[in-house]
């Protein structure tokens, strides 16, 4: 059972996806779904190990292409909509225990590659509004499947969180008749002590409003909306600098860093709009190597996050990490 319903205080789609509760929790290492089958072993969703970088259908989506009708009638103030859209996972290797920290860059690149073209033909769905790319990543935050593997949302509406960003770079818009983005790259750039990592398009920070201690965004230097706007130049250094924030964060305490990771980027509803500007945001949970960050009363109830850190040495710390 899947479907949206409308959260009419906060005016919000929540979504509905009862048919989740069944999904593998934690499987041990030689029952990954997601692994591929062995000879004479139990068939998996992997058929096969000759490859790289493969994209499925998720098997508990939240979303589907052809959803059931709603369990719920609804009306004016209570609405309610079939979960229309579509989810995908991306391994990254057929390997359980490999870590996409320790792949050279040009994989990377085959990652990005294999985004952009999610993101292209996703994006000519006309049911789809907004393809969100994300990773979950450790049991911190939740994840249950611990195999390698990022995932998509392909939504039929733009995401809140998404739609107060595009709303905040509107208005800077209409104020300055540039893009917000771009001016927190410079802002950034001149600051100079929140930076992480820097390539010759791309760089890495722990921006000036950072929520988490950890949290590092990865902006493109010039103006692009959307993956698909990346030069192969541009494309590198983006890979380049994934590889050098995962190494960081995985010698940070020399375990891997649990953490989410979500692109932000044009939405694919066909409007136009000032001041949509690529980037890549990781979120970190963890405050120290052992304590987690928890979104309690006054993130969850009042929407105000407390970091307790500052982000000039948090940059500072992730910075001086050799990679
Ligand atoms: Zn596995
Ligand atoms: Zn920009
Ligand atoms: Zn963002």
């Amino acid at each position: 059972m899947s479907e949206l319903r409308w959260h009419p205080i906060l005016e919000e789609w929540v979504v509905t996806a009862t048919h989740r509760q069944d999904r593998t929790f934690l499987p041990p290492a030689d029952y990954c779904p997601l692994c591929p089958t062995l000879p004479g072993g139990i068939p998996t969703e992997i058929p096969t190990s000759d490859y790289q970088f493969v994209v499925l259908e998720n098997k508990f989506p939240s979303f589907q292409r052809v959803p059931p009708p709603p369990a719920v009638t609804g009306d004016e103030l209570y609405k309610v909509m079939p979960a229309e859209g579509i989810c995908e996972v991306i391994l990254y290797s057929p390997d359980h225990n490999s870590a996409l920290a320790d792949r050279p860059v040009t994989d990377f690149v085959r990652l990005i590659r294999v985004w952009t073209e999610r993101y292209r033909e996703l994006a000519n769905n006309p049911q789809i509004a907004y393809v969100f790319i994300f990773e979950n990543r450790g049991e911190a935050i939740g994840v249950t499947l611990t195999h390698p593997h990022g995932q998509i949302y392909a939504f039929p509406f733009i995401p809140p969180k998404i739609q107060r960003e595009l709303d905040a770079a509107l208005h800077y818009h209409e104020r300055t008749g540039a893009c917000l983005f771009c001016a927190i790259v410079r802002k950034e750039q001149i600051a100079a002590s929140r930076i992480v990592a820097e390539g010759s398009s791309w760089l890495a920070c722990v921006p000036f409003f950072a929520r988490y201690p950890y949290e590092t965004h990865l902006l493109s230097k010039i103006h692009r909306e959307s993956l698909l706007d990346l030069t192969p130049i541009e494309v590198r250094d983006l890979a380049w600098l994934l590889k050098v924030t995962l190494s960081k964060f995985d010698r940070l305490w020399q375990v891997p860093l649990p953490f989410m990771m979500v692109m932000h980027q044009a939405p694919t509803d066909g409007l136009k709009r000032p001041g949509v500007h690529l980037h890549i945001e990781f979120y970190p949970p963890m405050r120290t190597r052992d304590k987690l960050k928890y979104l309690a009363g006054c993130e969850s109830g009042a929407g105000t996050f407390i970091n307790d850190a500052l982000p000039e040495e948090k940059a500072a710390e992730l910075r001086a990490i050799p990679v």
